[in-house]
């Protein structure tokens, strides 16, 4: 069965989560700090911790954006995830 397209309920199988943008990861560990924004990010979209922004394929950092809150941040995941919540419609993301 192929898997859920984003922004439909089940997409990520609950593997979605947000994280404050490190500066760098290097060789999977973070180096540097933080960055201040936030990302998505969704292993079912090809994506993972161990990615560094600038490296990861253009689709990939489309996903994670960069949001300045955590709020927008996780109003972005429970889209990606198919969720329609308050945060969602607060963010006119349906
Ligand atoms: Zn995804």
């Amino acid at each position: 069965m192929a898997a859920k397209p984003p922004a439909t309920p089940g997409h990520g199988d609950g593997n979605i989560h947000v994280r404050l943008q490190p500066t760098r990861v290097v060789d999977g560990m973070i180096e540097d700090g933080y960055t201040g924004n936030y990302e998505v990010i969704c292993p079912a979209c090809g994506d993972s911790d161990r990615l560094d922004y600038l490296t990861a394929p253009p689709e990939v950092q489309a996903i994670r954006s960069l949001y300045g809150s955590p709020r927008r941040v996780q109003a972005a995941a429970e889209h990606h995830a198919g969720y329609r919540t308050q945060l969602t419609r607060l963010y006119g993301l349906g």
